[in-house]
């Protein structure tokens, strides 16, 4: 039997943490905000914005929210990102992604001012995480690497095999894990839809890490026993259930589960992290753009 990764329990502490900072910014006059940007109507995107809303209601960070027309040309979402990185009272934001089709999303990211970046995706961002050097990480893979550490995985040279190579997981993961730190020092594998013999790789893994978007591609043959499983995965599968799906990881938990030291269940593993990590980021960027030392 694994031990379960309660990523819900820690992302409750890391909102304990931020309460105080919270506290600090407060005691200096200043509140944190963070505003969301939503381009179009999609259904999906308006869950993501409006929990990430709610959750800055709970640690008290000001929410702010700009909708843009689907339809708009791209320039009008470049005025809300110009008036975003002006606006005083707007910490960090983001652009919910996907953005329709005739947006570039790259142009988009570009735009924002690096300082009020708190996904951590603007190029200046992703070089200084490179360079060792990371303004905001990611909010996905911080979050893997603070349930790693509430769970006392040691990442010092431990074997890790990433199964994904996309910008906002995988890569910048595989970055973070293999950086001389002490949440780093790992030797990192990634591996991707090209990979040969991708069990070869995952078995050869003390730590591995499915970000792949297939629900329970990774089998038990897969995995040695022992081995530290994080899901990122969220798939909606059809389900008999009210909402007429459910949601399940890359990881087949139940035939991992018992080789496994430690895993995540999905829900309520990498997800709760993530959405944890962009407080983080919000708050400590307040910090920054206040000169108000919060300890994060
Ligand atoms: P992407 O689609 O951007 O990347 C998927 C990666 O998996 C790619 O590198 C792809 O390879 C690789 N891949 C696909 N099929 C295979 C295969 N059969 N064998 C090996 N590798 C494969 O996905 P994301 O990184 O954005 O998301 C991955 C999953 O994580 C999704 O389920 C998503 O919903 C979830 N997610 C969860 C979050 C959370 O908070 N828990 C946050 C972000 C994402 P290639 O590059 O060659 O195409």
């Amino acid at each position: 039997m694994a031990e379960h990764i309660d990523g819900n329990a820690v992302a409750a502490d890391i909102r304990g943490e931020l309460e105080g900072a919270i506290e600090t910014l407060a005691d200096a006059g200043a509140r944190p905000g963070l505003a969301t940007v939503l381009m179009g109507d999609d259904p999906a995107s308006q869950t993501y914005v409006n929990m990430k809303q709610r959750d800055c209601e709970e640690v008290g960070i000001e929410g702010h929210h700009v909708d843009v027309d689907g339809d708009a040309d791209p320039e009008t979402l470049y005025e809300t990102i110009d008036s975003l990185n002006a606006d005083e009272n707007v910490h960090g934001y983001l652009v919910q992604d996907p953005v329709p089709d005739h947006v570039d999303y790259r142009e988009v990211i570009r735009r924002i001012a690096p300082e009020k970046d708190v996904d951590g995706f603007h190029p200046e961002n992703v070089g200084r995480l490179v360079a060792g050097d990371a303004r905001y990480r990611p909010c996905t893979p911080h979050g893997v690497q603070k349930l790693l550490e509430a769970y006392d995985v040691d990442t010092e040279g431990a074997d890790v095999t990433i199964v994904g190579r996309s910008r906002i997981v995988g890569k910048p993961l595989a970055n973070l894990l293999m950086q001389k730190a002490d949440d780093g020092n790992a030797t990192v594998t990634v591996t991707h839809s090209r990979t040969e013999d991708l069990a070869a790789k995952t078995r050869q893994a003390d730590i591995l890490v499915a970000a792949v978007g297939v629900p329970a591609m990774i089998d038990a043959s897969m995995v040695s026993e022992g081995t530290v499983v994080i899901d990122v995965g969220i798939n909606r599968v059809d389900a008999d259930t009210e909402k007429g799906y459910e949601l399940v990881g890359d990881v087949d938990f139940d035939a991992v589960e018992p080789k496994a030291s430690k895993i995540t269940p999905v829900p309520g593993g990498v997800g709760p992290m993530t959405r944890a990590m962009l407080l983080y980021n919000t708050v400590k960027a307040a910090g920054i753009q206040e000169g108000v030392e919060v300890d994060l």
